[in-house]
C-alpha cells in the first residue's frame, strides 16, 4: 500500500467567478465603448542577479481614440501582501502623457486606487513595480505575483494594473524576459507564444508563468493536454503530471467531450506552507510545498482531478437565484466527482481516495460553518472565512453522493446521479459555450445551462419527490446531512463514530489548532468493509 500523500489534505480551489467585465454587467460602472482603445502590457521581471525575481516592472500604454482625455482618471494596481509595508521603490506608480509626467496619488483609504491629480490625454503611459509576494503567505486563492526557481507566475488579475474607467481594452500582453535565466519560455491560459493578445477582462482571468520552466510533454502536446510547473516537489513531478493528463482525458471521455480542447496545467512548487489550486477557464494553476524527494508521496492527484473537474463542472446559480456564487453547486458537485471519478476511472490509489473521502467527511462534521445556508455561504470570502468556503466541498461530497445513493435505490439500481448530470452538462456545454468563469454571474446563465429548479426537478423525478426536500434542508437551509451508508459502493460503509471537535479543513485551522485536548461529538466515518476485495471497489 503506498502511503497517502500529505498534500492531498490541503487541496482548497477556487474558482473564480467575477471579472470586470461582469462585474459591469452587474450595475457597476457603465461600459465605454471605444474601438480605438487598446493597451500594450509589458511585464519584466526583475532579479537583479538574485536567483529570485525581486520585482515585476509593469509597463502599460493605454491608447484612446484621438482626442480623448480624462479629467479624473485613476488606476488599480496589484495588492502586495497584506500587512507588510512595500520596500522603497516599489508599489509606486508613475504616469505620462502628451503633456509630460502626471502627478498620481494613491487615494486615501485605497492603496491599490492611484489618481491622475490632472485631466490626462490619451495615449498614457503607466508603469508600476509590482512586489512578489514572500515565502509564507497565502497561496490561495492564486491569483498573487510569486517568484521560485527563477520563474515567475500570477493571475492577470493579481498582477496588472487596470485602468478604472469602464473600457474593456483590447490588450496585448508580453513578458520582457531580459533578467530571467537564459531559455526561459511563457505560458498562460490562452496560448504558450509570449504574445498573448484577448480583452483585458479575458486577461484578468488567465494565469501568466514565465522563467525556466519544465513541460509535459516535452513539446507539443497530448490531445490539447500540456503541463507547465516550476521547482521540485518530494513526489514525481512528470509523472503526476503524466497522472493528471490521463484523468483530463478519462473526464473529458466520461463527461461525452469529443473533440480535445487546449488545456494547460500550470504548477509551482514554493516553501511550505504552499497549497491549493485556483481553476479558470481552460486552465488551472496549483501550488505545492518544495521538498527533498520521498518516493512514498503520490503527489495531490485528488487536487489536480478536482481542478480538472473544473474544465466540465462550471457555474450555476443559487438556488432561488440569490446572488451570483455558484459555490454550493460548482464546488461541491466537482469535489463529488473529482472523487468518484478518481475512484471509478482505476487511475487513483483506493487508499489515496478514501482517505480523501474521511479527510471531508471528518471536516464536514468538526466545522463550525457545517450548517451555514448555501446564501450566506455566497456571501463569504474565503479569504476572510476558509471555515464558510470549504463546508461547500464537505457538504457537496456527501450531499451528491446520497443523491446518487437515492437514484439508485429509486430506480432498481438502473439509474444513477450521472443519469441526470451527464445529459444536463452536455446541453449545457452544446448550447452555452464553453461553460466560461463569467456563467455563475449571469442571472440564468448561459442560454444552455440549466437552472437549479431544473436540476431539482430532475433529481426529483429520478430519486423521488423527498429529494425536494432534501435539497432545500441540505444545501438551501444548511441542516446536517447523514448520506446514506452505501453511498460509495460496497467497499465503504458510513458508521457513526466519536471525533475530537476539532476543524482541520483549511491551513488556517489546522496552524491555529492547539494540543490541549477538546470534547469528542457525534459523527461519521467512512469504514472499509473487509469482506469485499479491493477488485470491487471501483464499480458499483
Ligand atoms: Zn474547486
Amino acid at each position: 500500500m503506498s502511503r497517502v500523500s500529505a498534500f492531498v489534505r490541503q487541496g482548497l480551489c477556487v474558482i473564480a467567478i467575477a471579472t470586470p467585465a461582469a462585474a459591469q454587467r452587474g450595475g457597476g460602472p457603465p461600459v465605454v465603448v471605444d474601438p480605438a482603445a487598446s493597451i500594450d502590457i509589458t511585464v519584466r521581471p526583475v532579479r537583479n542577479g538574485s536567483p529570485d525575481v525581486q520585482y515585476a516592472e509593469i509597463r502599460e500604454h493605454i491608447v484612446r481614440s484621438a482626442g480623448v482625455t480624462n479629467a479624473d482618471f485613476a488606476v488599480r494596481v496589484p495588492g502586495g501582501p497584506p500587512g507588510i509595508a512595500a520596500p522603497a521603490g516599489l508599489d509606486i506608480v508613475e504616469m505620462v502623457d502628451p503633456q509630460g509626467t502626471v502627478p498620481v496619488k494613491a487615494d486615501s483609504g485605497n492603496t491599490r486606487r492611484w489618481r491622475a491629480q490632472r485631466a490626462v490625454t490619451f495615449p498614457v503611459t503607466v508603469t508600476f513595480r509590482a512586489r512578489m509576494w514572500p515565502p509564507g503567505t497565502r497561496t490561495n486563492p492564486s491569483y498573487m505575483l510569486r517568484t521560485a526557481d527563477g520563474a515567475v507566475s500570477g493571475q492577470g488579475s493579481g498582477i496588472l494594473v487596470f485602468p478604472e474607467d469602464g473600457v474593456d481594452y483590447a490588450a496585448r500582453f508580453h513578458w520582457d524576459l531580459s533578467d530571467l535565466a537564459p531559455g526561459s519560455i511563457t505560458t498562460s491560459g490562452l496560448t504558450d507564444d509570449n504574445d498573448v493578445r484577448a480583452p483585458l477582462s479575458t486577461l484578468s482571468m488567465n494565469f501568466f508563468m514565465a522563467g525556466p520552466l519544465n513541460r509535459y510533454p516535452a513539446t507539443g502536446d497530448r490531445d490539447g493536454f500540456a503541463a507547465y510547473w516550476h521547482g521540485t516537489p518530494p513526489w514525481d513531478a512528470p509523472k503526476s503530471m503524466t497522472w493528471v493528463a490521463s484523468m483530463y482525458e478519462y473526464m473529458r471521455t466520461f463527461w461525452g467531450e469529443t473533440s480535445p480542447r487546449r488545456y494547460r496545467v500550470m504548477g509551482r512548487m514554493l516553501p511550505p506552507p504552499a497549497f491549493g489550486g485556483t481553476a479558470l477557464p481552460n486552465h488551472f494553476i496549483f501550488n505545492a510545498p518544495a521538498g527533498p524527494r520521498d518516493t512514498a508521496e503520490t503527489g495531490p492527484l485528488l487536487l489536480l482531478a478536482h481542478e480538472t473537474g473544473h474544465l466540465f463542472v462550471r457555474g450555476l446559480q443559487n438556488p432561488g437565484g440569490g446572488g451570483p456564487s455558484n459555490n454550493w453547486f460548482t464546488e461541491g458537485l466537482n469535489e463529488y466527482y473529482a472523487v468518484s471519478l478518481a475512484l471509478r476511472s482505476g487511475l487513483a490509489p483506493l487508499d489515496l481516495v478514501f482517505q480523501q473521502m474521511n479527510f471531508q467527511t471528518r471536516n464536514y462534521y468538526t466545522n463550525p460553518r457545517r450548517n451555514m445556508p448555501a446564501d450566506s455561504i455566497a456571501r463569504t470570502s474565503p479569504l476572510t472565512d476558509g471555515r464558510a468556503y470549504t463546508a461547500s466541498y464537505e457538504r457537496g461530497l456527501l450531499f451528491w453522493a446520497d443523491m446518487d445513493a437515492r437514484i439508485r435505490a429509486a430506480s432498481n439500481g438502473r439509474r444513477n446521479l450521472d443519469s441526470i448530470m451527464l445529459p444536463l452538462i452536455k446541453r449545457a456545454r452544446t448550447l452555452g459555450g464553453d461553460g466560461d468563469a463569467n456563467n455563475g454571474a449571469r442571472p440564468g446563465g448561459h442560454p444552455g445551462w440549466f437552472t437549479p429548479a431544473e436540476l431539482v426537478d430532475s433529481l426529483a423525478k429520478a430519486g423521488g419527490p423527498e429529494v425536494r426536500q432534501v435539497f432545500d434542508s441540505v444545501i438551501v437551509r444548511g441542516k446536517t446531512l447523514v448520506p446514506a451508508a452505501n453511498a460509495f459502493g460496497p467497499c465503504f460503509e458510513l458508521r457513526p463514530t466519536k471525533l475530537p471537535d476539532r476543524y482541520g479543513g483549511t491551513s488556517d485551522a489546522r496552524a491555529q489548532a492547539s494540543s490541549t485536548p477538546v470534547p469528542e461529538i457525534d459523527a461519521y466515518l467512512w469504514f472499509r468493509v473487509p469482506s469485499v476485495p479491493d477488485s470491487r471497489c471501483r464499480k458499483w
